[in-house]
């Protein structure tokens, strides 16, 4: 059911959440996004994190097709103890996992909601607009799949990152070609890679996956999670993967709903995809 503050205009409730949550560290912004009114911004124009949640969604729902709940909530911390704070009273995670977060995270994107940790107080140009894009990903993934965590999470994550970049690259800020390009080369000595072993199966889910980036580093593994996503989405297209995600919203199988998607199993496709990492990092 949707609440009587939803239906407000978005402006007025941002101006009286925000001097709500002025002093205690933490910024509550409520959106809703009326495909109608959605323009392609310039993030010369993004004065606040506001505008540029709003723009940023707005190049996600138009330009690359990744549909957003039409409501959503961004919250916004002033350091890594108020994150972690939020990660519990705000989007409900367990507090041991909140800990773990909140030392390697500084954004989140849960069902609904956005969670982003401004530490150094810029919340400004392409790092915090890449952080904004990734979250706003996980929420579309979120909403896709009608919950969290059930699609294989390095493709959830190299998704994320793909579809970032693509924002980047319309804000003027960055190109996908630069983002493969530096990817390619994080990856060379990547333990994964040397190892000829990718182990999908481990990275396919959240657990595996963070325990794989505490060990063996966050940005390659990211960057790994990005060119295997890349090379699907370059051979499938995006409105696949797409479909990918929505799948599980009526079964909970990660191998058959890959399998039934793209037409092979995590098998087949570790094996061309590590053919493939093989050639691009050469
Ligand atoms: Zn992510």
């Amino acid at each position: 059911m949707k609440s009587v503050s939803q239906r407000l205009p978005a402006a007025l409730l941002i101006g009286l959440l925000s001097i709500a949550g002025c002093g205690s560290g933490r910024v509550v912004l409520p959106f809703t996004l009326d495909a109608s009114t959605l323009t392609a911004p310039h993030a010369a124009e993004f004065a606040t994190t506001e505008d540029a949640i709003r723009g940023i969604s707005a190049i996600m729902v138009r330009d690359l097709g990744l549909p957003l709940p039409y409501t959503f909530t961004a919250y916004v911390y002033s350091g890594r103890q108020g994150f972690e704070r939020g990660l519990v009273d705000d989007a409900n995670v367990a507090p041991v996992r909140a800990a773990e977060l909140s030392e390697f995270a500084v954004g989140i994107g849960k069902r609904r909601q956005l969670l982003l940790n401004d530490e150094g107080g810029t919340a400004r140009g392409r790092e915090w607009y890449r952080l904004i894009a990734h979250e706003l990903a996980h929420v579309s993934q979120i909403e896709l799949a009608q919950g969290e965590g059930r699609a294989e999470q390095w493709l959830a994550e190299g998704t994320a990152e793909w579809a970032a970049f693509n924002v980047l690259e319309r804000l003027g800020l960055d190109t996908v070609a630069n983002r493969r390009q530096a990817a390619a080369a994080g990856i060379r000595n990547h333990a994964a890679l040397l190892a000829a072993r990718l182990d999908l199966e481990t990275l396919g889910n959240p657990r595996g996956f963070t325990v794989r980036h505490l060990r063996e580093g966050s940005l390659p593994t990211y960057q790994l999670a990005f060119l295997m996503a890349d090379y699907l989405i370059t051979r499938d297209g995006f409105p696949r993967v797409l479909t990918y995600f929505r799948s599980f919203e009526r079964r909970q199988d990660r191998h058959a709903n890959f399998h039934d998607t793209f037409g092979q199993n995590l098998d087949q496709f570790e094996r061309e995809v590590l053919a493939h990492l093989k050639s691009v990092v050469r």
